[in-house]
């Protein structure tokens, strides 16, 4: 801030030097310029009654006025003075015969008549009583109002007879620098102030007069019979016109100018023009006071253009952190996406592994479930083996009697026993092909009576009666059907062992139907679960039998979840387990 208070003040010193120049230049010219208006307005005025007012002296009323003097030539010569006043705009205009009495007078019958004034003492009338024009400024010894005296001899037959005097009031420099800041002075060839702008300083001398001069003003009572002030203290009229500044007396107070004159025609005559040097200061307070307003602007602007500035660097950096910040973070995302990826390859590896190892273990349990049912397979095969041996020797024996009717009959038997042993066979290798893996529609019908099926032997061993309830031809579920038939095999075959030693076992297969679900149900009045055991049923390797495995509920379950299915256990009220699957419904047109 300090620094900114410092720059301006430097500043404004050098502007404050410079208006002031600027401002006297421009003032002085505009002083100058006034000069040469004034000057030539009053220039082209005094011509007027320089040269115009000649050819008047030429009127015959004018001379005969001057030889007769009787009262009928000098009324009419009053009258034609009062005509020419009129006609020139002067003051008054006034016939002197040769003595310097006046004859006759334009303002004859005012109370202020110049009729009978001896003028012999007025420079003006020595001049045309020469034979030659004059003129004069002087204040009038009866009107005691300033003017300029115009005289012209009156001629006749070449002898000076009287002379003419116009005088004029030079009312054209009042009416010019009325309102003007300027002040204005015409002075005599002896510097003394005939005419200004301020009266106070008419008929006083601008430097001090030489006293034979003061005694030949005082003579010809040109400025009045008083003595004649000094209004500087300057003794000399050059020394003063040397000078560019100039003091008067204005208003009480000392004033400083700023002059310029002009030499005017009528010898020694001088125009001078005043300027208050406190239009240059009032010039500087402005220049001043503009300079401070365009330095406090051009500060505010440099101000905030240095805090847009700023600002903007600032921004540039946050964004530059800001972008770094994002790369590093981009790199980091990118190298956990990559991590993440493998992760999910590897995932995807262990999916398909374990996938694999699943289908594989449920094929597995399934070919264990078989060898488990081997012993009812050998017994529902050997059966009709042994069916077929017996109907074979007495086809033999038939044969060689010769009955031929009696052996058709019976290798129609043999046929009948080998079609249900290939059935038989048929179901155990349809059940042991491993799953095409495709979730689809299947029949429920047909899974639960290939499961039956498979099991029919150990079943009618048991002496148990399995029927399906609640089902429907139709019905069909979303799953895999060698998968579906291995699940219900699994549960058949647990409860089957769970009855075992029950002296009137029962095992019961439902199916229900809820809106979008199939819901198989295997129940059996076996033991049931004790409460710890059925959470951990589905459990791999939980088994409570000898030889077990403890894997045929964790397939099971397996397989129902890949068909979107669930699977759970739970005791039923009256005793015994129960085993609930819940599978999607397919819908057909006709379940519609
Ligand atoms: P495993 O039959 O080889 O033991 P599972 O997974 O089929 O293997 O069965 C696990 C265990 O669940 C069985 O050992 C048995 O204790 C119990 N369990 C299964 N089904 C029944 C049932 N219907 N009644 C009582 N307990 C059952």
């Amino acid at each position: 801030m300090l620094l900114v208070v410092l720059t301006w003040s430097l500043l404004a010193l050098g502007v404050g030097v410079l208006a002031y120049r600027q401002g006297e230049n421009s003032i002085e010219e505009q002083a100058r310029q006034r000069l040469v208006e004034l000057s030539s307005k009053l220039e082209i005025e005094l011509d007027k009654y320089r040269t115009l007012p000649k050819v008047l002296t030429l009127h015959p009323t004018l001379g005969l006025a001057l030889t007769n003097a009787d009262a009928s030539s000098l009324e009419a010569a009053n009258k034609l003075l009062s005509r020419y006043n009129q006609y020139l705009s002067s003051d008054v205009v006034y016939l002197v015969d040769t003595r310097g009495i006046t004859l006759a007078s334009s303002n004859w019958q005012s109370p202020e008549s110049f009729v009978g004034s001896d003028y012999r003492f007025r420079p003006y009338f020595q001049q045309a009583l020469g034979g030659v024009a004059g003129s004069y400024f002087a204040l009038g010894t009866v009107s005691g109002r300033r003017g300029y005296y115009f005289s012209y001899p009156v001629l006749q037959n070449e002898e000076v007879t009287g002379v003419l005097v116009i005088k004029v009031a030079l009312s054209a420099l009042e009416d010019s620098w009325l309102g003007d800041p300027f002040d204005f002075l015409l002075t005599d060839i002896h510097g003394v102030v005939f005419y200004s702008s301020y009266p106070g300083w008419n008929y006083q001398t601008l430097a001090a007069l030489a006293p034979q001069v003061e005694t030949q003003l005082l003579a010809q009572k040109q400025y009045g019979s008083g003595p004649i002030a000094t209004l500087t203290k300057s003794s000399h009229m050059q020394k003063l016109l040397d000078e560019p500044g100039l003091r008067l007396e204005k208003d009480g107070r000392q004033v400083a100018f700023l002059q310029v004159h002009k030499d005017m025609s009528p010898v020694g005559w001088r125009l001078f023009a005043l300027a208050p040097v406190s239009l240059i200061h009032q010039y500087v307070i402005w220049s001043l006071l503009l300079y401070s307003l365009l330095f406090v602007l051009v500060y505010l602007i440099s101000f905030s253009w240095r805090r847009t500035v700023d600002a903007r660097k600032q921004l540039a950096a946050i964004n530059e952190r800001l972008e770094h910040r994002v790369e590093e973070r981009t790199a980091e995302l990118s190298q956990s996406n990559e991590q993440l990826k493998e992760i999910i390859d590897k995932y995807r590896q262990t999916e398909l592994t374990l996938k694999r190892t699943q289908n594989e273990l449920i094929q597995a349990g399934k070919l264990a479930m078989l060898g488990e049912m081997a012993a009812s397979i050998n017994h529902e095969l050997n059966q009709p083996l042994a069916a077929m041996r017996i109907y074979t020797e007495t086809l033999q024996m038939l044969a060689k009697r010769g009955e031929t009717r009696a052996v058709s009959d019976n290798a129609d038997e043999i046929l009948k026993l080998n079609k249900m042993m290939a059935k038989i066979i048929g179901q155990y290798k349809l059940f042991a092909r491993k799953s095409a893996g495709k979730t689809g529609p299947v029949s429920v019908a047909e899974t639960l009576s290939a499961s039956l099926a498979i099991l029919d032997s150990k079943i009618q061993k048991m002496g148990i009666h399995i029927e399906p309830q609640g089902l429907t031809e139709t019905l069909q579920v979303m799953a895999d059907a060698v998968p579906l038939e291995q699940v219900i095999i699994n549960l058949l075959n647990n409860a089957l062992q769970a009855v075992s030693d029950h002296p009137t076992p029962q095992i019961g297969l439902r199916v229900e139907v809820q809106d979008q679900q199939v819901v198989l149900l295997v129940e059996d009045n076996g033991p049931g679960f004790a409460d710890d055991e059925l959470d951990k049923v589905f459990e791999p390797f939980y088994t409570t039998k000898g030889q077990g495995l403890g894997l045929g509920l964790t397939i099971s379950k397996r397989i129902v979840e890949s068909f979107n299915g669930q699977i759970h256990a739970e005791n039923r009220t009256r005793g015994g387990a129960r085993f609930v699957v819940s599978l999607n419904r397919h819908m057909t047109e006709e379940s519609l």
